[in-house]
């Protein structure tokens, strides 16, 4: 697909990395078509990560990201979904390859600095949970 959604996570965000990590998006091609600073509820992000409910990780990831404000935004570049996801790295950051966004940014697999949606039905279903028609380009 052409475009794709992204949330620069609340470490991230707390470290004062989302001007670099936005540098790296438009270094790499990618274009802003909607984006703001927003803070999820703990239900919020328990919708957001529904897919991953029932997980060990879910508790904690949903705690996390509603601790503090993140960057959403919507990301438009040919193959934009999977050249995401090449810049930004493999899940845990400690796999992730040098040069990418969680190899540079993150701290931990939860804690992974930003969030690549993964297909293009899951773009669009994310990008409409932050974003009316009137907030994007
Ligand atoms: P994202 O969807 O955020 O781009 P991803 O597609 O690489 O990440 P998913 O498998 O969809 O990874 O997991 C969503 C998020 O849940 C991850 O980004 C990470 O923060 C957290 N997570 C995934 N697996 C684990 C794990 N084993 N332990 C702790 N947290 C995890």
């Amino acid at each position: 697909g052409n475009r794709t959604f992204t949330m620069i996570k609340p470490g991230a965000v707390r470290k004062n990395y989302e001007g670099a990590i936005l540098k790296m998006i438009n270094d790499a091609g990618f274009k802003i078509r909607a984006m703001k600073l927003t803070r999820m509820s703990t239900t919020q992000a328990g919708a957001f990560y529904e897919v991953h409910k029932g997980k060990p990780f879910y508790d904690n990831l949903v705690k996390f990201m509603s601790s503090g404000p993140i960057v959403a935004a919507i990301l438009e570049k040919e193959n934009a979904i999977e050249d995401f996801r090449k810049l930004i790295g493999a899940t845990n950051p400690e796999n992730a390859a040098e040069g990418t966004v969680r190899k540079l940014f993150a701290c931990s697999v939860t804690e992974n600095a930003v969030h690549g949606a993964d297909s293009d039905e899951n773009a669009t279903r994310e990008a409409d949970f932050f974003f009316s028609t009137f907030e994007r380009f």
